[in-house]
């Protein structure tokens, strides 16, 4: 039963989009004082699956339906002495509230990487953001989402003119994303849907590539300036996975790599890194995770 939970949760969680389930492993990881760093030799989801996903379930049945039970709790190293699997009273805990995920430590560098492991601290918000002067599908308005760090800005700016020149016109949909605005997103899906629907669809507040200022959704008309696979196909869609590496954008969530990325194919998600590493990372058909070489397959 929980098995099947299991797998119908992690097939959900990639479909997810810029949304993410995170949060759950990386607790369970931190409270078992699990290092994260790179390369992960502990069997995480041998190890700590089920007791993750029951955790999340049991958790979960503060929103939703299913009878309450006290939670087991994890060894740490403070109580190692004694038995693992010793039954504690339930921990008031608040479902609203995001997981602890690991912090980077770098969250204002260009190759700064988030993911469902790797979180930005609580309520960063880089301090050059600025709006390029591009077409956006929602018009002009001078908001959040219309803005990127000013590298990034600049440097799409000059792609989108490049394009332009080429018969390729590209609008910008959705760039920064402020730690509140996911928090509100979030509680809202919580509160609206139940925090198991909320943790598939919505990314966690920290977890979002939005919020690094270094990622934008890019459409164009003939997909309705939508934010679809369909995108792959058109004129546009290709010329961005062609031609984005040259001025420091990476397609973030490339087809197929659900497993290391952990989302599915986005093909209208761009993610500024800079010309050099973008290159490498095109020329070489990498993932960032690759790149960076801190994959944790899902
Ligand atoms: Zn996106």
């Amino acid at each position: 039963m929980l098995k099947k939970g299991i797998i119908c949760v992690v097939g959900l969680g990639f479909l997810a989009g810029c949304n993410s389930f995170d949060g759950l492993i990386e607790k369970k990881e931190t409270l078992l004082g699990i290092p994260h760093s790179g390369k992960s030799t502990v069997p995480v989801a041998t190890v700590v699956e089920d007791e993750v996903w029951k955790d999340f379930f049991e958790k979960e049945s503060e929103v939703v339906v299913a009878p309450e039970e006290p939670e087991e709790e994890p060894a740490t190293e403070e109580d190692s002495e004694e038995p693992a699997d010793e039954e504690k009273p339930a921990e008031p805990e608040e479902p609203s509230e995001p997981e602890a995920i690991p912090v980077v430590a770098n969250p204002g560098a260009m190759n700064v990487m988030v993911n469902k492991f790797w979180s930005l601290p609580e309520g960063y918000r880089p301090g050059d953001l600025i709006k390029p002067n591009v077409p956006f599908s929602f018009g002009d308005e001078n908001s959040d989402r219309s803005k990127l760090r000013a590298e990034a800005a600049e440097s799409l700016e000059v792609m989108f003119n490049v394009a332009k020149g080429e018969g390729i016109e590209l609008y910008a949909r959705s760039g920064f994303r402020s730690y509140e605005t996911q928090e509100a997103i979030f509680k809202n899906e919580v509160a609206t849907f139940g925090y198991e629907q909320a943790v598939l669809y919505v990314a966690l507040p920290g977890t979002s590539e939005h919020q690094t200022g270094l990622a934008m959704d890019i459409t164009a008309k003939s997909v309705g300036l939508e934010l679809v696979e369909a995108f792959e196909g058109t004129a546009e869609g290709k010329w961005l996975a062609e031609n984005a590496h040259h001025y420091g954008f990476i397609l973030r969530y490339p087809k197929g790599k659900t497993n290391i990325t952990g989302y599915a194919f986005e093909p209208w998600h761009f993610r500024y890194v800079g010309v050099e590493i973008a290159g490498e990372i095109y020329a070489k058909g990498l993932t960032f995770e690759e790149y960076m070489g801190d994959v944790r397959e899902f």
